[in-house]
């Protein structure tokens, strides 16, 4: 049987600390464990590991597996763990630390012994490929006020074939960078001197969140969702109604002082949601109550965290709240099923994975069976798979979490439905009753697209910012031949703007070739050529990206196949 590739990438990080050990004698092995797809080791070291150090560090480690060592444990009593390791602070500090009667094991490859847990390959020989990565900074133990040290990453296969892979894989990965694209196409950009996990959205971005909001915006007018707006900064007393500032304050922004009142930016919309439901007496007729809002909230990130879009202190859920009774919530997960399932499509998204979780043992209560039976109900009548996480629930209630996979095979998980059965008792929420006694509703809360930023950020990656046409920023890009058909140029722009495209022309005074390479690098999903030829004749030169073959057109006919196009969302 093979060994499992988390225990083979864990075994490769001892090679790596075995050569480490023969090329750098100064470098101290701190821990080496498995990371998905790979390993790390962390050394603390004065000097800084060089790309050629890297290179010459997988040299020996081809060489240390090579000779096919046999990995072998032996138990030590923490007196010899201690003398063994006594240069080495870290490794100290580990041994110190296992607990009074814990087993602590050594392992062995050739002339290399580590302090370790264990879980590994029985020979270093059936690491079949590895490739050393990367080397950044990483504090011992995660903690900033600790030494900084060096890690060293890899990546572990069975055989060469995988591993060449993975390496592709990441390549391609890199190429959809939505950070690169992002600055490359002009999308956003995070702005120094107003911090970090911020979001400048630039017009064409901009263009592109519109349209998404555009998109969903529809979906929940069908729906029979009402929207609603709410303030940004409010009383921090919401927050402690609704339990925030006991259970979420370390991920709140912290209180704004005015009038010796304290405010806090909003980090979720529910509380606000509440509000407007409770500010009104509500009948079981008027149930369910749909309230959807693009509401923007705050979240405190460590600096260090934010990353892009996918990662950030400020932004704006497609979030919505639904207030029903028990026998409501299979219908409510019915029609956001549905809701969902418009949204992956149109966004060309396959591959979707259901995940139910339901609640700890110690806070389940009478209503999460009724609940998790809505749920699964609801799935099954569309026939749609999913898998269950025992436990996994949030506090408030079961929830359903939606993922997906990109265009290159990597899993995100976007959207969330989750059952509250807290909240309405929190905030004392009620309805009538057809019995005329006052009941409290469930609450749902959902977001689909997740948060606006970072669905932006996975659909640049999923498209590689070759957005399809009725998603582009720029629909066609007019050029012009030479500077004598500038004119007719415009006209064309100016007749496919007036359709409602999005069209910009050429004015630049760069040659033909140079002009259609920018347009190309922007992924503009049109390029329309015109020369005298075509002025002469009404017609456009079509340069369609992904296509070979170029063709000319009547504009009309043009303006009439891209008009589809959009309307079929391909
Ligand atoms: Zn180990
Ligand atoms: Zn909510």
């Amino acid at each position: 049987m093979k060994t499992p590739l988390p225990e083979l990438r864990h075994t490769a990080a001892h090679v790596l600390a075995y050569a480490a050990q023969d090329l750098f004698p100064d470098a101290k092995p701190t821990i080496g464990p498995a990371i998905e797809n790979g390993f790390y080791y962390d050394f603390d070291r004065a000097e800084a590991f060089t790309p050629e150090d890297l290179a010459r560090l997988e040299a020996r480690m081809a060489e240390i597996v090579k000779a096919n060592y046999a990995m072998t444990g032996r138990p030590v009593t923490r007196a010899e763990a201690l003398s063994i390791f006594r240069g080495n602070p870290y490794k100290v500090e580990i041994a110190s630390e296992i607990p009074e009667g814990e087993p602590i094991t050594l392992y062995t490859i050739g002339e290399f012994t580590d302090l370790c847990r264990g879980g590994h390959a029985d020979f270093t020989g059936e690491i079949g490929a590895l490739k050393l990565t990367s080397v950044a900074g990483a504090y011992w133990r995660g903690d900033e006020r600790k030494p900084m040290l060096q890690r060293i990453y890899g990546t572990a296969w069975y055989d060469r074939a995988e591993l060449d892979a993975y390496l592709a894989q990441v390549e391609e990965a890199l190429q959809r960078d939505h950070r690169k694209l992002g600055a490359e196409l002009d999308l956003y950009s995070v702005e120094e001197d107003a911090g970090a996990g911020l979001i400048f959205w630039h017009p064409k971005g901009a263009i592109v969140r519109g349209l998404i909001e555009d998109f969903i915006r529809q979906g929940l007018r069908e729906r029979g969702y009402q929207p609603v707006v709410t303030p940004h900064v409010v009383s921090e007393k919401l927050y402690e109604i609704s339990g925030h500032l006991e259970n979420f304050a370390q991920n709140m922004f912290g209180p704004l002082e005015v009038e010796e009142q304290r405010f806090r930016l909003k980090p979720m919309n529910c509380p606000g949601h509440i509000l407007i439901y409770r500010s009104r007496l509500h009948s079981y007729r008027d149930l369910p109550v749909r309230y959807s809002e693009f509401g923007t909230v705050y979240r405190y990130e460590r600096s260090g965290v934010v990353h892009g879009l996918t990662r950030v202190r400020g932004f704006t859920q497609d979030d919505a709240h639904i207030f029903c009774t028990p026998e409501q919530l299979q219908g409510e997960f019915e029609l956001t099923l549905d809701e969902a399932m418009r949204l992956m499509n149109a966004f060309g998204f396959s591959d979707f994975e259901y995940v139910l979780s339901t609640r700890d043992d110690a806070l389940r209560t009478e209503t999460d069976p009724v609940a998790e039976d809505a749920i699964r109900k609801a799935l099954e009548r569309f026939g749609l798979p999913h898998s269950v996480d025992p436990g996994g629930g949030a506090f408030y209630g079961p929830k359903l979490d939606i993922n997906v996979r990109d265009a290159i095979g990597r899993k995100w998980q976007l959207g969330t439905v989750q059952v509250d059965f807290i909240l309405p008792a929190r905030f004392e929420l009620k309805y009538r009753a057809s019995d005329g006694h006052d009941r409290t509703p469930v609450m749902i809360h959902r977001a689909l697209a997740g948060s606006l930023e970072r669905f932006f950020g996975i659909a640049i990656e999923h498209f590689g910012g070759a957005f399809p046409a009725w998603l582009a920023p720029v629909q066609a890009a007019v050029v012009p031949i030479s500077e004598h058909q500038q004119d007719y140029a415009r006209e064309v722009a100016a007749r496919l703007t007036g359709m409602g495209r999005r069209v910009e022309v050429d004015e630049s005074n760069e040659k033909l070739g140079h002009k259609i390479r920018h347009w190309k690098k922007q992924k503009v999903p049109y390029i329309l050529v015109v020369g005298k030829q075509e002025a002469a004749e009404g017609t456009v030169n079509v340069n369609q990206r992904g296509v070979e073959d170029k063709r000319t057109v009547s504009v009309g006919t043009f303006a009439e196949q891209l008009q589809s196009i959009i309307e079929a969302k391909k």
